[in-house]
């Protein structure tokens, strides 16, 4: 989580119709490999379409917003059964979740994989007029990327192995959000590497 937008606000953005098709491709990926980000998002969901009929075309008061996430959190909480709709990479055993396996042109490993090191980069072809990058990146175990800094939304979702990033492990299906506030080197775990999808703008 960052200063800027956390996750509770990518996924409202996301029910919104609001981001790119980069971004909403890595976020398309994170719902399918993460039940509770799935039961958030039907709820917001939900919810836009009640506020739409009945709020004028104004954003939501701070105040207001608060009180809206607190109910929906605990109606999450409340949940108490499974959700396992569109869990569909982890039960195939592939880590690749359908939206990102329907942008791929072959299997991984026939890919033109740029190599770097202990790094090596896919870059997946982005539509006309999306002025975010898509790619693929895989760290072999305790590679890090180099530190750096972001003008705009970085998104990366762990697909395979752990990732480090400042004080938080990943694991797959979760979800790293940089934006222009953040400064940071994210590390593959020791004697595990990693495969992530990342979307920068
Ligand atoms: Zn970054």
């Amino acid at each position: 989580m960052t200063n800027g937008i956390d996750l509770d606000e990518l996924l409202i953005a996301h029910a919104a119709g609001h981001l790119g098709e980069a971004a909403a491709l890595v976020v398309a990926a994170h719902l399918c490999l993460c039940p509770e980000s799935r039961r958030r998002y039907r709820l917001y969901e939900t919810l836009g379409g009640l506020l739409l009929e009945e709020l004028p075309p104004e954003p939501l008061a701070p105040e207001r917003r608060q009180r809206v996430l607190a109910v929906l959190g605990e109606e999450v909480a409340d949940s108490a059964q499974p959700d396992r709709t569109g869990d569909d990479a982890g039960a195939s055993g592939n880590p690749l979740p359908a939206p990102l396996r329907a942008r791929l042109p072959a299997p991984l490993d026939c890919c033109p994989w740029r190599r770097s090191g202990a790094l090596a980069e896919l870059p997946l072809a982005a539509p006309p007029g999306e002025p975010a990058r898509l790619r693929l990146l895989r760290l072999e175990p305790g590679a890090a990327v180099p530190a750096h800094g972001h003008e705009g939304l970085e998104l990366t979702l762990v697909l395979e192995g752990r990732l480090c990033d400042g004080e938080r492990m990943l694991g797959p299906g979760d979800l790293a959000i940089a934006d222009a506030s953040t400064v940071h080197a994210p590390r593959a775990g020791e004697g595990e590497g990693c495969l992530c999808l990342l979307c920068a703008a």
